[in-house]
């Protein structure tokens, strides 16, 4: 029987594919294909894996053996006995090396589905003993992981695209996934994703539309209801989940498949068309993005420039990397460079780090318990907390700058002290160059509005900076007192609340006043619904993910400024902005 599950549409398109669960822990594991020559080879990893397993766990009971009781229960005696026996199970070996044989998983992918299979079965069973025993073979897969881990490959080889075994597309069904987990996915085989957790403009749905799989979050117990091979359709435009189909509910989801592509194929065309209204205001269509490489996908869809360079990408998942906690100035230089140089001379907005709330640093984990990190040291704030690394981070976009035209920007200011700062560590990190020796260009300086504190303080900002750009999902989140990764008050996350529209509009006009740049590098932006009354507000800057480009270009191709400038005004006027949406 066929199961609708309803989460939050993060990106568009629909998949009907085959589930693959994971389980919260197994998030570290690379998944990948293997070609089916690999196949041996995967075996005789696994067989060293196990072997040196069993040597650890032998190790471990020879060591115990020599202690007393005082320092050694003897329970743990027999949880190694246990372990030892578990590991030398055939039943368990044959499973993994079904997955290897038959699907041609990789054997850390393999290891863990056959956990998550048999899972499932102790799950089942009534004696509860029984049922703890699923922890003790967790604790040998996680041994057998760490083991593979040990003779790893390097993340190149690990990302580089394998081959389907057969057409049928793989759907990542998840409790939660981290950014930079999602990142890892960007060149992996999966066509789709679901998970439980995360709100509309959550970092991981910002990260899954530039990845341009349809994609569904905050679909709460999606994976305990979904099982591992389920046939599964993701309907990312609607944000609805269903698990086995019935063929014709199939037939209807293929069609709707193909008309996406027609319309992509159709938008294709607008890619070189100039983006400008009927009556002829030019429309700067800029791209966020997460990596350097993202410069490949921005100038394809025909973008102008880079208003959002999320440069905290660089800082985090690192571990995952084997690479350091952050990266040096090298390090970063080289990846602006890229950027800018990816954008062939048209301006690169870097904006610098921000991290926090739901974009943790691995380094900086405990700043995650607190009670409400998205209030607490994130953005600008944990920068001046963390001067050296600001300033590391200052010097390689300045150099950079020698490379092109670059802008900065500085996230989540509220305060003027802030905004001083923050000035005065540029200033510092250009001495500090000059110094040096180092080549280094000139750069534009912006802050973005995204706490209504800085909205209101717009016209007192634009006197500090030479533009703004208003980040939309902060500040909705922020002006709303409502979590933007928190499913449960995804309801309220609303963009056409007066208040929102109220505070764009105000520090639209503030820029307008003294005739200094502001964009929208929020997710509002991208959204074609909203097209039409951003430009009757004023906006001539929309920065989005390139994905949503075109669709963006083709209404402002669309769109007559003339009408649409008063009737934004009684837009904004009325109580009820979202009832007059239908009448642009
Ligand atoms: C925003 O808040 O709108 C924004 C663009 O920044 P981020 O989504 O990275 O917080
Ligand atoms: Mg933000």
């Amino acid at each position: 029987m066929s199961v609708a599950i309803h989460g939050q549409a993060v990106s568009r398109g629909v998949v009907i594919g085959r589930a693959v669960v994971l389980g919260a822990n197994h998030l570290d594991v690379r998944h990948y294909l293997i070609e089916p020559d690999a196949v041996t080879d995967e075996l005789l990893r696994l067989g060293r894996a196990r072997d040196a397993v069993a040597q650890e766990i032998n190790a471990v009971k020879a060591h115990v053996a020599t202690l007393g009781a005082a320092d050694a229960p003897t329970e743990l005696a027999a949880l190694l006995d246990v372990q030892l026996m578990m590991l030398e199970d055939q039943a368990m070996a044959d499973g993994v090396r079904q997955w290897v044989i038959e699907r041609r998983y990789n054997a850390e992918w393999a290891l863990t589905a056959q956990l998550d299979a048999i899972g499932r079965q102790f799950d089942e069973m009534e004696d509860p003993y029984l049922r703890e025993r699923k922890a003790d073979v967790g604790q040998v897969v996680e041994r057998l992981l760490a083991a593979l881990k040990g003779e790893s490959l390097s993340l190149e080889h690990v990302v580089k695209e394998h081959p389907q075994q057969d057409d049928t597309p793989l759907i990542l069904v998840a409790h939660d996934l981290s950014p930079s987990d999602l990142l890892q996915f960007k060149q992996s085989v999966f066509s789709g994703f679901i998970t439980d957790v995360g709100g509309k403009t959550s970092h991981t749905a910002i990260v899954a539309r530039s990845l341009d799989i349809p994609a569904v979050v905050g679909a709460r117990a999606a994976s305990q209801l979904i099982q591992t091979d389920d046939r599964v359709v993701i309907d990312g435009d609607a944000g609805v989940v269903v698990v086995d189909p019935s063929d014709i509910l199939c037939d209807e989801y293929s069609f709707k498949q193909r008309q996406g592509v027609l319309e992509r194929e159709r938008l294709g065309r607008l890619r070189n068309t100039p983006s400008t209204t009927l009556d002829g205001e030019a429309v700067q269509l800029l791209a966020n993005i997460e990596l350097p490489s993202d410069t490949e996908a921005a100038m394809a869809a025909g973008a102008v420039g880079v208003g959002l360079f999320r440069s905290e990408f660089l800082f985090m998942g690192r571990a995952k990397r084997n690479l350091p906690p952050l990266p040096s100035e090298d390090e970063q230089f080289e990846a602006y460079k890229e950027a800018v140089q990816g954008m062939a001379g048209m301006p690169v907005t870097i904006r610098t780090i921000d991290v926090g709330a739901d974009k943790p640093l691995e380094s900086n984990r405990g700043g995650q318990e607190k009670l409400n990190p998205a209030l607490g040291l994130r953005a600008i704030r944990w920068s001046l907390a963390e001067p050296t690394m600001f300033l590391t981070q200052l010097r390689a976009i300045l150099r950079a700058a020698a490379y092109g035209q670059v802008k900065v920007m500085f996230p989540m200011v509220a305060h003027l002290s802030e905004v001083r700062q923050a000035l005065q560590l540029l200033e510092k990190a250009r001495e500090q160059l000059l110094a040096q020796g180092q080549v280094f260009g000139d750069v534009k300086v912006g802050a973005m509005i995204e706490v209504p504190a800085a909205a209101v303080m717009a016209p007192l900002f634009l006197q500090h900076f030479d533009f703004l750009s208003i980040g939309t999902n902060d500040l909705i989140q922020y002006t709303l007192a409502i979590d933007r990764v928190d499913e449960d008050v995804a309801h309220l996350y609303d963009a056409m609340h007066p208040a929102v529209l109220r505070l764009i509009a105000q520090t639209l006009d503030a820029g307008r006043a003294v005739g200094k740049e502001v964009s929208i590098c929020g997710e509002m932006a991208g959204d074609v619904g909203l097209t039409a009354l951003l430009l009757g507000m004023g906006l001539r800057q929309f920065s989005m993910h390139p994905t949503q480009m075109l669709a963006v270009k083709q209404q402002v191709l669309r769109s007559d400024t003339r009408q649409l400038t008063p009737w934004a005004q009684e837009v904004l006027a009325s109580d009820e902005p979202q009832a007059m949406l239908s009448d642009a």
